[in-house]
């Protein structure tokens, strides 16, 4: 047998026209805005006439990964493909709700972001490209406030903006370090203001953050108001409502806004809407896709950026603080290989059998369940995401970890088998939400819970996260982090959620302290707000808003043949 690559499988897949798609889940011509055959947007304008299953929220996430990525979207799309392959018997039916590609990880070293093997969305060749536009939307309704900012200066500057102190930074769907910092308005006097300015990837966008938290389109446009450009000359806010600048933005969205349906290989709805960054921003796909999956479907099988202890903590503490909504469950994603890398293994040598390794690095897991059982209130299940190159003994030793902890735990084979390989993960997944077996009287509250109060003060709030989520001792705020929460809270902007910008591959701020390390420290090198989102961003490290392209871009192995197919997509 000939293995075939993740394109060629997406390539070789019986795609079915998207109204066939849409019909499974009650929606017909008039709920559906077709992008070409096979993707549409969702009018939701009529969503209240549809029957609302108010489904459940599966929440998909990881350990601390390798470099790689540990296959948190390839086990989302297999779980809701399994839960599928299972309606038959339990009635029950799933989508998923997932973020939307950037061009730069599909250009530079990552590659796309549509699953792997036999668990992917399709057709992968436009989503990871311009699929309905949504990206090239959010770029130019960022670069309209750009030019307005400027303009404004330029015309007079009537709010007294101080050109040192502006804010907002142009944005391009690219991996572009060129254009990192810049000076622009070069030229004579009538070529604007000469200031240093620098480009965002357009995922790094706090336009992205707003589309992904905004509830509706006044929604959308009032966050899009609210957010902070500049300071004046008396260092007082500029937002973009001064510049009268969101109505404008929120004319280049109103399509995009719209939730995007694939499918998956099997055929499985698919939501696919908004992908803000997982560091400056909160990693999760838009409210607005997670609402109507959960609204169509008694299963809404979603993911969030990196590790639990980013992707979940944002996921619970912004997202969902923010729009309402509540998990039921989560699904930790494990890999052996990240778990050997954890305890020490070095990269090269994660394809050989290694106990000793995986023991050290099983604490990495264990803290991660107890952040999810303890802090969050969610029920477990672990997904161990099976690659060839595990060991029977490697699958037994995580197995055993978690049945002696009580922790529910499945082999996944989702890129391997599709759907098939995700029935029993499935039946967890079904057992652990039954209501009938641990909510009798669905009136029992839910022991949902946040890590922090968002009344707390912000150096509370970074200090809750860091002990209690991360496991460290203390934390430590640079001068500079210090005047900016003394700003925030004279502005009154210190009553928000954090968003944490660090590293992904460690517990702690440095990425090289692997497992679950302790006794360490917290540093927050500086603090900026996100008024329109609604959060704050501790950012500890160096935390990139602008990435560069690797030495061998993928770039470079994409093509298109003379069928006008493209190749070399991964
Ligand atoms: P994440 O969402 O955690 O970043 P992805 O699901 O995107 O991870 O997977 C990362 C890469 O790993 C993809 O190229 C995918 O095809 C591959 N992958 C995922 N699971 C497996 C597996 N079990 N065996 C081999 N490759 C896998
Ligand atoms: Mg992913």
């Amino acid at each position: 047998m000939t293995m075939l690559n993740d394109h060629q499988i997406a390539q070789n897949a019986d795609i079915k026209p998207i109204d066939d798609i849409g019909n499974k889940i009650g929606l017909t011509a008039k709920h559906l805005i077709p992008y070409g055959k096979h993707k549409a947007k969702i009018d939701l304008t009529d969503m209240a006439n549809l029957p609302n299953r108010h489904g459940k929220l599966i929440l998909v996430t990881a350990i601390n990964p390798t470099p790689a990525g540990e296959g948190k979207t390839t086990v989302t799309i297999g779980l809701a493909d399994a839960i599928n392959q299972l309606t038959p018997s339990t009635g029950k039916t799933a989508m998923v709700a997932m973020r939307e590609p950037s061009l730069g990880p599909v250009f530079g070293m990552k590659g796309g972001a549509a699953g792997g093997g036999h668990a992917q969305v399709i057709p992968m060749e436009d989503i990871n490209l311009h699929f309905t536009g949504d990206l090239h939307a959010i770029g130019a309704a960022n670069n309209l406030l750009a030019a307005l900012i400027d303009n404004h200066i330029y015309q007079g500057n009537a709010l007294n903006i101080d050109p040192k102190r502006v804010l907002w930074r142009r944005a391009i769907d690219m991996n572009d370090r060129q254009l990192r910092n810049i000076i622009s308005g070069c030229g004579d006097a009538t070529d604007g203001m000469t200031r240093e300015d620098g480009f965002d990837i357009t995922v790094a966008s706090e336009v992205m953050a707003v589309f992904c938290l905004a509830n509706d389109l006044s929604d959308l446009k009032t966050r899009l108001g609210n957010m902070l450009v500049a300071y004046n000359r008396d260092k007082q806010p500029i937002y973009a409502k001064d510049l009268h600048a969101h109505g404008a933005m929120t004319a280049l969205l109103k399509d995009a806004i719209k939730p995007n349906l694939v499918q998956t290989l099997e055929g499985t709805p698919a939501i696919v809407h908004g992908g803000p960054f997982a560091n400056i921003a909160h990693g999760c796909n838009s409210v607005i896709a997670s609402k109507t999956a959960l609204h169509l479907s008694d299963y809404c099988i979603t993911e969030a950026g990196f590790g639990a202890d980013l992707g979940a903590e944002k996921f619970c503490d912004i997202k969902c603080r923010l729009s309402g909504l509540q998990p039921d469950m989560a699904v930790i994603v494990a890999t052996i290989r990240a778990l050997k890398y954890n305890g020490g293994a070095k990269k090269d040598e994660l394809i050989q059998e290694n106990l000793s390794a995986l023991q050290q690095g099983l604490p990495n897991l264990l803290k991660h369940i107890d952040n999810m059982q303890g802090i969050f209130g969610l029920p477990v299940v672990v997904a161990i995401n099976r690659f060839i190159t595990d060991t029977q003994a490697e699958i037994d030793m995580i197995t055993e970890a978690c049945q002696s902890l009580g922790v529910s735990v499945a082999l996944c084979d989702v890129w391997e088998k599709g759907g098939q390989g995700g029935i029993e993960l499935a039946k967890k997944v079904l057992s652990l939400t039954d209501e009938s077996k641990h909510n009798p009287s669905k009136t029992a509250p839910s022991s949902f819970g946040f890590a922090y109060d968002v009344n707390d003060s912000i150096k509370d709030k970074i200090l809750a996260i860091s002990q209690r989520v991360y496991g460290a001792d203390d934390i430590k705020l640079s001068g500079h982090a210090l005047n900016q929460i003394r700003r925030l809270e004279k502005l009154g902007l210190d009553k928000l959620p954090i968003c944490m910008a660090k590293t992904q591959y460690s517990f702690s701020d440095n990425p090289k302290l692997l497992g679950r390390p302790k006794g360490f420290t917290i540093h927050v090198r500086d603090l900026t707000v996100a008024t329109g989102a609604g959060f704050i961003i501790a950012i500890c490290g160096s935390i990139m808003r602008m990435p560069g392209l690797p030495k061998q871009p993928a770039a470079q192995h994409i093509d298109v043949n003379d069928d006008g197919e493209i190749i070399g997509l991964f």
